[in-house]
């Protein structure tokens, strides 16, 4: 008998936890969702990068996240003493409820478009401080200090140019509805970072100096994957360079040092000089060679003249340690009488 109750209330407790997992989920509705009848989010030619409907999400108790946590930011800056711990309690749903009786909205303790236009009808920009900055931070996926800086707003403008909207780094309703309405974005996996986004640009701008040239094959090694012409289109399209499978290291990707690729549109912008690049990460080098690590070129013609045979290469060396690297080689040195070699560190 007293087995039998205990069986019957852990089955009674297994339906709670199902119905409370469905009763949390965040569901937009079509009825109340969207009051405005009219997509938030211009240009649909995005719809790739950022959803487009514009249909707020019901949040109510049992809902967890994100979205909920900028709720409670936002339920903060009106002066309701809510935690921002992103679960849709019983506090939360007493401050909602105050909220839109005080807002002259139906008191369900339930977040619909209505509650969301009144909570998001506020506007926040550069300097501004405080819950509903954490709210914008929050859904941004930057650090949440309640600091709108110049970070945050960086952050901002990058969101708008996807979202379609107008760029001017302030957080009105369409930013709100935006940033609300979005899909969380998929946080990278560790490991899988992608090189940084100005070496990319860097090597994009180096694509469009006549004056720099390279190499489509290499001097000793064969791998095509890893020529300094291949390594520069594929850090322009950002995915990192390709050293040679029989190096030292293998085939790997790594990202091209930003300083280095300023360097080479120095030397090409400021002082004129035209350079082939005959290698960048790929070929074979020492074992410990910067090469590896996307931090040294190798030049083997300046002007147009073959390094060795009266080529300047004596300037260009003295410009790359200007220019800070700090590991300089060619004729004279050691296996660099036909090319120099400038690294950073
Ligand atoms: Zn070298």
């Amino acid at each position: 008998m007293r087995k039998n109750a205990r069986n019957l209330l852990l089955q009674g407790l297994a339906a709670m936890l199902i119905a409370g997992g469905t009763f949390g989920a965040v569901s937009a509705t079509g009825d109340e969702a969207n009051a405005s009848g009219k997509p938030a989010v211009r240009g649909a030619s995005h719809a790739s990068t950022i959803a487009r409907t514009g249909a707020w999400p019901k949040l109510k108790a049992g809902s967890q996240g994100t979205k909920v946590k900028s709720v409670q930011h936002l339920l903060a800056a009106r002066g309701y003493a809510v935690s921002a711990d992103g679960i849709y309690g019983r506090k939360t749903a007493a401050a909602v409820g105050k909220f839109q009786k005080r807002a002259g909205l139906k008191a369900d303790g339930v977040v619909g478009a209505k509650t969301w236009n009144k909570l998001t009808a506020l506007t926040v920009g550069l300097g501004d401080r405080g819950p509903a900055v954490k709210a914008v931070q929050v859904q941004l996926g930057v650090k949440a200090d309640g600091v709108f800086g110049k970070n945050t707003r960086a952050a901002v403008r990058s969101f708008q140019t996807r979202a379609g909207l107008k760029v001017d780094g302030v957080v009105g309703p369409k930013a709100w509805n935006a940033l609300i309405t979005r899909p969380t974005p998929a946080k990278p996996k560790p490991g899988t970072a992608k090189p940084a986004g100005s070496s990319a640009a860097l090597a994009r701008q180096l694509l469009t100096k006549r004056g720099i040239t390279y190499a489509t094959k290499h001097s000793e090694t064969v791998d095509p994957r890893s020529t300094a012409y291949r390594n520069i289109h594929d850090m322009a399209k950002g995915i990192g360079a390709a050293t040679s499978g029989n190096s030292h290291v293998g085939y790997k990707r790594v990202p091209l040092d930003p300083r280095m690729l300023r360097a080479l549109i120095t030397l090409h912008d400021r002082y004129g000089y035209k350079l082939k690049i005959s290698e960048f990460v790929g070929g074979v080098h020492g074992k410990n060679s910067r090469h590896y690590r996307g931090l040294s070129f190798d030049a083997n013609f300046i002007n147009g003249i073959h390094v060795g045979s009266g080529a300047p290469h004596k300037k260009v060396m003295k410009l790359c340690t200007t220019l800070g690297a700090t590991e300089v080689r060619g004729p004279g040195d050691p296996n660099h009488n036909t090319h120099i070699h400038c690294a950073w560190k």
